[in-house]
């Protein structure tokens, strides 16, 4: 399969060469046909898989051609893509511009965080394509700063983020203001989650359905490995494991903000080049941190994970867990960050005690082994234990069982799938009392 065989304008093969692209991605061999023939589209795609091509590309061969022989003086724009962060609205604007190269396709990227003006007036100057996050488009439509009367494309990017971000009245109000007729509607989604396909009915007209990971998958030549520890000498394993490989690009993970900032600090004391990402920083900082761990000039970025929300780091050999996400699904959002394109990853999660629920979340939605290794100085006064559910937090601690032990058990398959495919309640359903390992407070730890 070539970018040829896709029926792609030459002025984009040019651009894609440019870009060191050789083959589509399984996404975009399978999405470009179907985009080009004039079809809605749910696309199950995460980050990583190449899916901002997969919508870019035949989106600008169409403009690029109609602009050829369109009306110049309508300067309203014709697509809109809607994103959950200002992070991705800025990448898939550079993408389109990078992929338009040789294209006279006009994109605008439209985000909060930065000042209003220079949007303003790159809406009044006339885009073909605008970029947006919800919000910050709602902003404008009230300021009556945008016309998207010609809209005939829209793509959903990401929109179980939106969804899980509260963007719902938003999405629903910007698509009650688009035109009805002959639209055409993409939607990228990691998962399917009922509110999703909610969406997709309303919406949407005969769609298409590409899947192309099983939900929840990560990239196979992903090595996960968890190490257990006392939450307050996490600090000091974590500059362990970076110093192990100091000149390694690492992503770190922390929960809150004001954590990310205190890791930041405290890697920064020691010597590391650092950066933190999180939604406290203005949008200068967050763009200057990214553009700085790319180069390489600082090699670990601590992220929350908002701020890291499809960051389009190509590539990435570590990412480093130093808080486990409080939703499962968040891991296979990070890790979805290392291993791609078939390189080799690795996913490094040092888990505390109070985490061990969170961690047997994790290890039922990837259905798959995590090698568990205890690091030398860093032993954990407590015993992991993947196979039962925690003993609460408060009590005194266990003796050592299985600390040192390499591997636990595979993940067990859930028992009972729930007809609203919800998951990770497994342990909850009735039709699971026989099963001792899940019964009682497996998950003490959810907020
Ligand atoms: P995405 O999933 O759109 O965020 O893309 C993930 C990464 O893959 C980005 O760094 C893209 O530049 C890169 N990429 C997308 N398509 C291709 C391709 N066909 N060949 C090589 N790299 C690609």
């Amino acid at each position: 399969m070539t970018f040829e065989s896709l029926g792609l304008a030459p002025a984009l093969l040019r651009a894609l060469a440019e870009q060191g692209y050789a083959t589509p991605t399984p996404i975009q061999a399978a999405a470009i046909p179907l985009v080009r023939e004039g079809h809605d589209l749910m696309a199950g795609a995460q980050t990583g898989t190449g899916k901002t091509a997969a919508f870019a590309l035949p989106l600008l061969q169409r403009l690029g051609i109609d602009e050829a022989t369109s009306d110049r003086h309508d300067h309203r724009p014709r697509a809109l893509i809607l994103t959950p962060t200002r992070e991705l609205a800025a990448q898939i604007h550079d993408n389109l511009r990078a992929y338009g190269k040789y294209l006279r396709v006009h994109a605008a990227a439209v985000f909060g965080g930065v000042g209003m003006g220079g949007q303003v007036q790159a809406l009044r100057r006339g885009t073909d394509i605008i970029v947006a996050t919800p919000g910050r488009l709602i902003d404008h439509m009230d300021r009556r700063n945008v016309d998207l009367s010609r809209i005939d494309t829209l793509v959903l990017d990401e929109a179980d983020r939106m969804l899980d971000m509260g963007f719902a009245p938003a999405l629903r109000k910007i698509m009650g203001a688009l035109p009805r007729t002959s639209r055409q509607t993409l939607l990228f989604s990691a998962t399917f989650a009922p509110e999703i396909k909610a969406l997709a009915a309303q919406f949407m007209r005969d769609p298409r359905e590409v899947q192309m990971a099983l939900p929840n998958a990560v990239a196979v030549g992903v090595h996960h490995r968890v190490h257990p520890v006392d939450a307050d000498k996490k600090r000091d394993l974590l500059l362990h494991l970076l110093a192990a490989d100091s000149r390694r690009q690492t992503l770190v993970f922390a929960r809150t903000k004001h954590g990310a900032d205190k890791l930041a600090k405290y890697l920064g004391l020691h010597g590391f080049r650092v950066a933190a990402i999180h939604g406290n920083k203005s949008q200068n900082q967050r763009t200057r941190a990214l553009a700085d761990f790319k180069s390489g000039k600082v090699t670990v970025l601590v992220a929350t994970d908002i701020a890291a929300r499809g960051l389009d780091i190509a590539q990435l050999p570590a990412v480093v867990n130093y808080d486990l996400p409080m939703v499962a699904q968040d891991y296979v959002h990070r890790i979805g960050r290392t291993g791609r394109a078939g390189a080799e990853g690795l996913a490094l999660s040092l888990v505390s005690r109070e985490e061990e629920g969170l961690l047997r979340d994790i290890r039922r939605l990837l259905k798959q082994d995590l090698a568990i290794e205890t690091i030398a100085g860093f032993e954990p006064g407590w015993n992991l234990q993947l196979d039962r559910p925690a003993a609460p937090a408060r009590k005194p601690g266990r003796k050592h069982g299985n600390v040192g032990r390499n591997h636990a058990a595979p993940a067990k398959p859930a028992h009972v799938r729930r007809p609203n495919g919800q998951r990770g309640q497994d342990e909850r359903a009735p039709g699971n009392k026989g099963n001792h390992r899940w019964r009682g407070n497996a998950r003490p730890h959810k907020a």
